[in-house]
């Protein structure tokens, strides 16, 4: 981090707020950049300096910075009703349209909606109620949830346990190890020696079947998947491979969650990725991010009419579904998700995406020329850029050596923000980017790579 102002709010973070994934090192040193306001595609600190978001905040301000029609939907609504539960029978008004509306999105039966904070107590959602619904069918001892390495489902304890990128266990307990197995990671880069695509494909659906009837089918209660992986590296998963997946969970009474909390609202040019690009609908699909554009913590859990049948049957005279946060529906968050969908019908947003996005992806691939680059992946407005020490062979860099972390920071003294996760630099910018700023997200990462590369090599 620059950290070179020194204001009170930069003295007042430093001090205080522990930041979520920060090195504590280079933040003692450094403090934090304090980012002021933003405009469309631009985000500016308080000294000032602004930068092309390259990565829609953290994958979710999906309509760029500064939309005064949300500020305004959500100050109205925190005027009228700032607040009051959604528990037993009361509601209020925009979390009702929001889950209608929902309902009319979501592809096939998914038309019930728990809302939630974020993504992971979407998850978290996702699972507890998962289990309940098979112990209300008389099958409680389905409790095994696949999920697969290096795939990112959040930081409540569970949605912790459900991730399966290995760093981020380092130094903590694993809960649930005899619940959460994790399956391959459909890491078409670094597939078996030998196999094409399509044979990758079959190796990951053989591995997932062994393993269910390694486990027994009658012992596992979802799969949960990123229809592509993000913050394990952008990793798009062989052709073929979801909707295969979800046949294989059918055949077995397994459901399947789609974690859309990163490819939900657009990011791959679609609502949902699930069955739009990879011909499926999942039985509970969640999503978080850009469901507000980022405005407001709000995720959403949404089920299948098969699985809301179940669960909404009353345990007995009285009994209730004992599951909900105090900011389940949030009268502020929803108006803020509302006022985004309408943007998002209005503005067609989404077909810049399919047009922007094939751009991003043909201009990332010169990248390829600078020895380091091993791998360029992704799709739409979802990239990778995943350095390597040697490219024939596919060798990392050493962890320490932090290449995508030199490579962001360099980008940004060109004005770029680019995301360091592991050795990968990974680009998700809001969906209202143009070509020429495409260009200009490109260009400097190619400039700050080569600037770098004599340095990592
Ligand atoms: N699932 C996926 C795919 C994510 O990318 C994230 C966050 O990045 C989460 C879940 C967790 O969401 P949140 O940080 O809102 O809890």
């Amino acid at each position: 981090m620059d950290g070179t102002s020194k204001s009170d709010s930069w003295r007042a973070d430093r001090d205080h707020f522990i930041h979520p994934y920060t090195d504590f090192t280079t933040f003692a040193e450094t403090g934090s950049q304090v980012m002021s306001h933003g405009d469309a595609m631009m985000i500016t600190d308080e000294d000032g300096r602004s930068y092309l978001d390259g990565i829609a905040g953290l994958w979710c301000v999906n309509l760029g910075h500064g939309r005064r029609e949300i500020a305004s939907a959500m100050g109205e609504q925190a005027a009228r009703l700032g607040y009051f539960n959604t528990f037993g029978h009361s509601t209020n008004t925009p979390a009702a349209l929001l889950a209608r509306k929902l309902a009319e999105r979501t592809p096939g039966d998914l038309n019930h909606v728990f809302f939630t904070t974020g993504g992971s107590t979407a998850n978290d959602t996702a699972v507890r109620l998962a289990h309940y619904y098979f112990n209300r069918l008389g099958k409680p001892a389905k409790k095994k949830i696949l999920s697969r390495h290096n795939g990112y489902h959040g930081s409540t304890y569970f949605a912790a346990a459900l991730t399966g990128i290995h760093g981020i266990h380092y130094g903590f307990d694993r809960i649930a190890e005899d619940i959460v197995h994790h399956l391959s990671a459909a890491d078409c880069f670094r597939r078996p020696d030998g196999m094409d695509e399509a044979q990758f494909c079959d190796f990951l659906v053989d591995e997932a079947r062994y393993r269910i009837m390694q486990l027994g089918a009658e012992n596992i209660a979802a799969f949960i998947a990123e229809p592509v992986m993000g913050a394990g590296g952008v990793l798009v998963a062989p052709e073929g491979y979801h909707r295969r997946m979800a046949d294989l969970c059918r055949e077995n009474d397994i459901l399947y969650i789609a974690d859309e909390v990163v490819t939900g609202f657009g990011r791959l040019g679609h609502w949902f990725a699930s069955e739009d690009r990879f011909a499926h609908v999942p039985d509970i699909l969640i999503t978080a991010k850009g469901i507000s554009s980022g405005y407001c913590p709000i995720g959403a859990a949404i089920f299948s009419d098969r699985i809301h049948e179940v669960i909404s049957v009353p345990q007995g005279p009285g009994g209730v579904l004992t599951h909900g946060f105090t900011y389940s529906g949030h009268p502020v968050s929803c108006a803020a998700a509302l006022k985004s969908i309408e943007l998002y019908e209005q503005e067609d947003v989404f077909a810049n995406v399919l047009d922007t996005g094939p751009y991003l992806q043909e201009r990332l691939q010169g990248l390829t020329r600078h020895e380091i680059v091993g791998d360029v992946r992704g799709e739409q407005l979802m990239a990778g850029v995943e350095l390597v020490a040697n490219r024939a062979s596919k060798t990392s860099f050493a962890p320490e050596l932090a290449a995508a972390e030199i490579v962001f920071g360099r980008a940004r003294e060109l004005g770029v923000i680019v995301r360091p996760v592991g050795n990968t630099v990974i680009m998700s910018p809001p969906l209202i980017i143009s070509r020429e700023q495409v260009d200009k997200l490109v260009d400097a990462l190619d400039q700050a790579i080569e600037d770098v590369s004599g340095q990592l090599l």
